[in-house]
């Protein structure tokens, strides 16, 4: 009998892998489960051998082959390695990562084929006599009469007893049904066009000259027609048959955006987003895999999905945050999508209309193709951008007079108002008019938000609500007054001011629950509110065509934040929400109001614009040897005891000095210095070449989790990180 060695990726956070023996040979990318310690684990097979140094009595015996075929292509395993050199990340926890959650746990592939009970012959009034004195029976056919049913869903509505008699009687049968069905590519029919303008064409050409791995960035304004790209080229790539991945922000993801590109080319499209069931996901997955479906449209963890013939990637808003992950393994979507790209040598799209400072700088050092949709498709005029001196100006709920009469100047020409604020709840604190104290959260210490649709006080970190106290208590004095505005706060201000026209407030308080924010949007669309007061979740890929006025309020904090991204973060905020209003017929505006309207920054964003301003950033961030033109590592701890974090991260320093030409910045408390009783540190590592980080971490990386007070702390690696 032969003896083979099997080396598996376990989810434990330990950056090995682990050998089990088998008698046979398994492949790489099946799934085992193996006894591990106390417990048993799925694991996914990295290497098979014959042959093994070192001793072999400890080892053990796998338990179980779960998949007789390897359950992730090679592309795939590819990916996940180079993620697990890159990210410096335990290589059990990204093949988990990697994987629906249906398949972590050890479920099968869903079946090729579903049993479906539906209705032999005409049902008719006899039936129903026949049936009642059995109510049971009859509801089970009433509802099989509708639609044949799935025999899973059937046996958890119904009796086994009840499905059987039916059966027995003969007003129902069993049938067999793929879930795969027939081939997406000879379904497709291409759907009436608008012909693409004189810059659209320019992009349409270019992404379908590319042969093999290319990447291109889109740079285009808000409403410039960049779907439309993006629809126009990947017709090509669909009628050679081959799949497409399109990826979104999060809350960019709506039924609007799914139906244009399902009406397009009358094929089915899969979506993937947070809210899709974990069954839905694993028929997804297994869907594109075995090349039945064209389309897949999802967010961040989409980039996951195997294709059986992928052949282009698109990439829509490219600069937002919600790529990035920022737990667990810290991936960014983007980065990903480029390697897979490059791995299975197609075009990767990417668009925005405020681009990334690192897609803009990769597109302007020629590493990216970068093609320019300077003006608005169907002929409207950029909106017209202004700022508003605030200073000296009566504030009533936040807003300033000015800011009131241009309010009501575009409410009284029967237009509709986008109000943005980017915090939610009615003010972010509670302060004590006496003695100044403001009430905070103890576990994360952090001035708790009030609301008051009900009244209470909530935590944005932890999301711990308690009363209004009554009083303060440290003074004892009765006046607690809100500290700052809202989006809460601006709607009751707003309903007051403005009591004639209907409003709506749209943050993620508001819009919780299914399909609640594709109903509002459809409402607003209809006109049937007036005044929209909202979050970034606004600027985010909906267009607002009876809006002819963005208030812009509460942005004057990134100019003097502590991160250098803030600029770019504020840049890209502002030209985004400008984006949404206006059209042809109703040219928009967009008003931001401040108190530092001679803000250099903000000077040169209303005076140039996002295209200039962001070419402006790059020569600051060379300049300050800030990335893109550093790489940066973040290393993260944190514990209930403050003391130990730190130690641990100097400590980590030390492992890590040895390489001579990074800096270190830190260990310094993370922005958000204590969240849910545990304190949070991270010590930042920049230089200027790549493969000087990735060599230091290499070496260090071992020998710091060794350190006693490694297995003390939760710590992390933060490649490329986003926030601090
Ligand atoms: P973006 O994705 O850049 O925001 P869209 O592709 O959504 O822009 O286009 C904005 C609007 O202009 C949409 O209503 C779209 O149907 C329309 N549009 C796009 N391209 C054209 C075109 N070539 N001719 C006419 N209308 C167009
Ligand atoms: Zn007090
Ligand atoms: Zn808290």
């Amino acid at each position: 009998m032969s003896q083979w060695f099997i080396d598996v990726a376990v989810p434990v956070p330990l950056r090995q892998t682990f050998t089990y023996l088998a008698e046979h040979k398994v492949e790489k990318g099946c799934r085992v489960t193996v006894p591990f310690g106390k417990r048993t684990l799925v694991g996914v097979v990295t290497a098979a051998s014959a042959e093994f140094n070192g001793t072999t009595d400890k080892l053990k015996p796998l338990q179980e082959v779960l998949d007789s075929s390897p359950i992730l292509p090679p592309v795939m395993i590819s990916l996940c390695e180079w993620l697990t050199h890159y990210y410096h990340h335990p290589v059990g926890e990204v093949f988990h990562t990697a994987l629906p959650v249906l398949l972590r746990k050890g479920d099968p592939l869903p079946t090729d084929s579903q049993s479906y009970v539906e209705v032999a012959g005409e049902i008719d009034s006899v039936a129903a006599e026949k049936l009642s004195r059995a109510p049971k029976q009859l509801a089970c056919l009433q509802a099989i009469k509708q639609q044949p049913v799935p025999l899973t869903i059937l046996n958890k509505q119904f009796s086994a007893a009840v499905v059987t008699a039916l059966h027995e009687k003969k007003f129902v049968h069993t049938v067999e049904r793929p879930v795969i069905n027939k081939p997406w590519q000879s379904s497709i029919s291409i759907e009436a066009k608008p012909a693409a303008n004189r810059e659209q064409a320019a992009a349409i050409a270019a992404i379908n000259q590319i042969t093999g791995f290319s990447t291109l960035l889109i740079e285009g304004v808000t409403g410039s027609g960049k779907t439309e790209v993006y629809l126009q080229a990947l017709e090509q790539v669909l009628l050679a048959g081959k799949q497409v991945l399109i990826l979104v922000p999060e809350i960019g993801l709506t039924p609007q955006t799914v139906n244009r590109f399902a009406h397009r080319f009358g094929i089915d499209v899969a979506v993937l987003h947070s809210q899709v069931t974990n069954s839905e996901r694993l028929l997804i997955w297994h869907r594109a895999k075995a090349n039945n479906v064209g389309i897949v449209i999802g967010t961040r963890s989409a980039i996951f999905t195997p294709f059986a013939d992928l052949g282009m990637i698109i990439l829509d808003e490219e600069h937002d945050d919600s790529f990035k992950q920022n737990d667990g393994l810290r991936y960014h979507a983007r980065d990903l999508a480029v390697v897979r790209a490059k791995k299975q040598d197609i075009p990767l799209v990417l668009g925005s209309g405020s681009p990334s400072l690192e897609s803009l700088n990769n597109a302007l050092s020629k590493r990216y193709q970068h093609v320019q949709l300077t003006a608005r498709a169907g002929g409207a005029a950029a909106p017209a951008h202004h700022l508003l001196d605030a200073r000296d100006q009566t504030l009533q709920f936040g807003l300033a007079a000015g800011t009131i009469a241009i309010i009501k100047s575009h409410l009284e020409a029967a237009n509709q108002v986008l109000v943005f604020i980017n915090r939610k709840g009615y003010a972010p604190a509670l302060l004590c008019h006496h003695c100044g104290h403001s009430v905070e959260c103890k576990r994360c210490e952090q001035p708790f938000t009030v609301y008051q649709k009900p009244p209470r006080l909530q935590c944005h970190r932890c999301e711990k609500t308690k009363p209004i106290p009554p009083s303060c208590t440290v003074c004892g004095s009765h006046e607690l007054i809100p500290s700052g505005t809202g989006t809460e706060q601006i709607e009751t201000g707003l309903a007051q001011l403005f009591p004639q026209y209907s409003q709506v407030r749209i943050d993620s308080d508001s819009i919780r629950g299914k399909d609640k924010l594709a109903g509002m949007l459809k409402k607003i669309d209809r006109q049937e509110y007036q005044l929209l007061i909202g979050t970034q979740i606004l600027a985010k890929g909906h267009h607002f065509p009876h809006v002819t006025l963005v208030v812009v309020l509460g942005c004057d904090g990134a100019l003097y934040s502590a991160d250098f991204r803030a600029p770019e973060k504020l840049a890209q905020l502002v030209t985004q929400l400008a984006g949404r209003a206006g059209r042809a017929s109703k040219p928009g505006e967009m008003w931001l109001q401040t108190h530092s309207p001679d803000h250099p920054l903000l000077q040169d964003l209303i005076c140039n614009g996002y295209q200039a301003f962001s070419r402006y950033l790059i020569q600051e961030r060379r300049q300050s040897g800030l990335p893109p033109f550093q790489v940066q590592c973040a290393l993260r701890a944190e514990s209930v005891n403050p003391e130990l974090a730190y130690e641990f991260l100097m400590q980590a320093r030390q492992q890590l000095n040895q390489a001579t030409s990074m800096q270190f910045v830190g260990p310094i408390p993370a922005m958000v210095e204590k969240k849910q009783g545990r304190y949070r540190f991270i010590l930042i590592v920049s230089t200027n070449k790549r493969s000087v980080l990735h060599n230091a971490l290499r070496a260090s990386i071992p020998n710091i989790t060794q350190l006693p007070l490694s297995s003390k702390v939760r710590w992390s690696v933060d490649i490329d990180p986003m926030d601090f």
